[in-house]
Formats: structure tokens, C-alpha cells, sequence
């Protein structure tokens, strides 16, 4: 029963408080009232650190849903065309990136929120769908990035399903006979509520502004998802809603350093990636139509 210690200990401070108002405390009363208020603590801080992580989850969800509704948006207002996912251009141009990223070894480029709210950067803030660079950081993302000896706090959290207007080459590496979305329309296999949009990375896993993921057969990462909270992600996808994400390797969930091509054989949560980032290309819907 939490109530009768905590009734039990407010009790017991409250006499030993008013019992010494006026003459003064005794060194044991004041351990007596301390160790009070040390119980109290720690009685309080787990259930607080349970609202903390809850509020956290609450928090990087609708970081999410904003961005999927931005994401929408843009399409909405270009010709049904998505913002592309995964640009190596830290410019606008023709590529439209939803925001702009860098190179593991480009340090400014994870550590500068001009990337995320500067029109010359990001098509979400040239089109005013996003304002505040909050939207791109989940709280609970806390674990700064080692990098030449020096750690560092990164102000994005989330990458966007690189297979969504994919400008790079590597594509055919990594997702050859898989469907490059141009449109969100194009889902011809898979339902929208099965293809994910935005998800939580791990820290190490933000370059550029997409989430690439090795398809087919590979028992590779080519980006980790984020675990940040107590274990779970969260993403966002196609039809609007987002939701947590159970990992279930602990290979998942790491605080290992890590870069490209990590290997993970058997993962569970690798076979979860590859069966909802896209689908494979069919003989009678190229890619690229609608
Ligand atoms: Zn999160
Ligand atoms: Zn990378």
C-alpha cells in the first residue's frame, strides 16, 4: 500500500516539526525529519521518472504526427510529390530534402538547426510546415554522439523512410527491385498504415536526412532505429498514424557506437524494417507511376 507510509511519514514530520518550532531541533529530529524526507523521495522519484518517460513517449509521438502531417502537406501543395527522404545536398535545388543532413565526419551538420528551419535548407521550413526545431528532437533522445574525441548533442532525432523519393545512387545497392515512392500514392501492394514515414533513429544513425534500409536478403543495418524509449521507437507512416515500436534484439537496442552496415543476422527487427520501408517492384507498376 503506497498511502499509509506516505500518510505515516507526513504524519510523523509534521509533529516533529511542530513539536520544535519554537525551542529549536536536536540533531536526531533533524536526521528523523531527513531520513522523512528521504523516504518520501524515494518513494516519489520512480513514479516520477515513470510520468517523465511517459510524458517523453507523449511528446516524441506528436513530433511525429507533425511531421507526417507536414510531409502530407507538401505533397498536397507539389503535385502529390513527397519531399525527398534521402538527399546528399545540403541545398534546396531541385532535390526538395525535407531537411538537410551531412556526413558522419561533417560535425556542424548535426549540431546546427539551420538545417532544420532555414528555407535555404529544408523544404518543410521553406514552405512554413514546420517552425520550431523542438519538432525535431525527441526528448527522450539524450545520448550525445561520440565523434573524434569529443561528444555532442545532435538536434535531430527522426529520419525520414529513405525510400521515399530517394535521390542517391546507393539506391541500387541497397534497395534494388524495391519501389522508390515518388507519391505517396504509389503504395501498390502494401497498405498505408504498413509503410512507415518518420522514425526514431539512434543517434549514431543520423547523416543525411533519410533512413536507408538494406533490403531483400541482407542481414545488414544500414541505419539503426532508435530505442530511446525504455526500448521502444516510434514512427510515423503513410495513412497519418504513428505508433511505439517494440524492439526486440538487443542488438536494436544498443548503445554501441555504430556506423553503416552493422551485421545482424536473424534480427527480428531488421526483417521488421525491411517488411515496412517498401515493396518490391512489380512487373506491371514500374516505379515512378502513379
Ligand atoms: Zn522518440
Ligand atoms: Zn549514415
Amino acid at each position: 500500500m503506497l498511502r499509509s507510509p506516505y500518510i505515516q511519514s507526513i504524519f510523523i514530520a509534521f509533529v516533529a516539526v511542530r513539536r520544535n518550532l519554537s525551542r529549536g531541533f536536536t540533531l536526531i529530529e533533524l536526521l528523523v525529519v531527513i531520513s522523512v524526507i528521504a523516504i518520501l523521495a524515494s518513494m516519489l522519484l520512480p513514479a516520477l521518472s515513470k510520468a517523465k518517460g511517459a510524458a517523453h513517449k507523449a511528446y516524441c509521438i506528436n513530433n511525429q504526427r507533425q511531421l507526417n502531417i507536414a510531409w502530407l502537406l507538401y505533397a498536397e501543395d507539389h503535385g502529390k510529390l513527397v519531399p525527398n527522404g534521402y538527399v546528399e545536398s545540403a541545398t534546396l535545388g531541385l532535390q526538395r530534402p525535407w531537411v538537410s543532413g551531412g556526413t558522419h565526419v561533417e560535425r556542424f551538420m548535426h549540431t546546427n538547426s539551420q538545417l532544420l528551419t532555414n528555407p535555404s535548407y529544408s523544404a518543410f521550413a521553406q514552405g512554413g510546415y514546420v517552425g520550431s526545431a523542438n519538432t525535431y528532437k525527441c526528448p527522450a533522445d539524450r545520448r550525445p554522439t561520440f565523434f573524434q574525441g569529443v561528444n555532442y548533442r545532435g538536434v535531430r532525432s527522426y529520419s525520414l523512410n529513405a525510400f521515399f523519393g530517394w535521390v542517391f545512387p546507393g539506391a541500387v545497392n541497397y534497395g534494388a527491385g524495391y519501389h522508390a515512392y515518388a507519391k505517396p500514392s504509389q503504395l501498390a501492394g502494401m497498405k498505408a498504415s504498413d509503410v512507415f514515414t518518420f522514425i526514431d533513429v539512434n543517434s549514431d544513425s543520423i547523416c543525411y536526412s533519410g533512413f536507408i534500409t538494406k533490403m531483400g536478403t541482407s542481414e545488414q543495418f544500414f541505419h539503426i532505429p532508435g530505442a530511446h524509449h525504455n526500448g521502444r521507437g516510434a514512427a510515423a507512416f503513410v495513412d497519418g498514424h504513428v505508433e511505439t515500436l517494440k524492439w526486440k534484439d538487443q542488438r536494436t537496442i544498443t548503445n554501441k557506437t555504430i556506423l553503416h552496415f552493422e551485421a545482424s543476422e536473424g534480427n527480428p527487427d531488421l526483417k521488421w524494417l525491411q517488411a515496412h520501408a517498401a515493396e518490391r517492384e512489380s512487373p506491371l507498376r514500374p516505379a515512378g507511376e502513379n
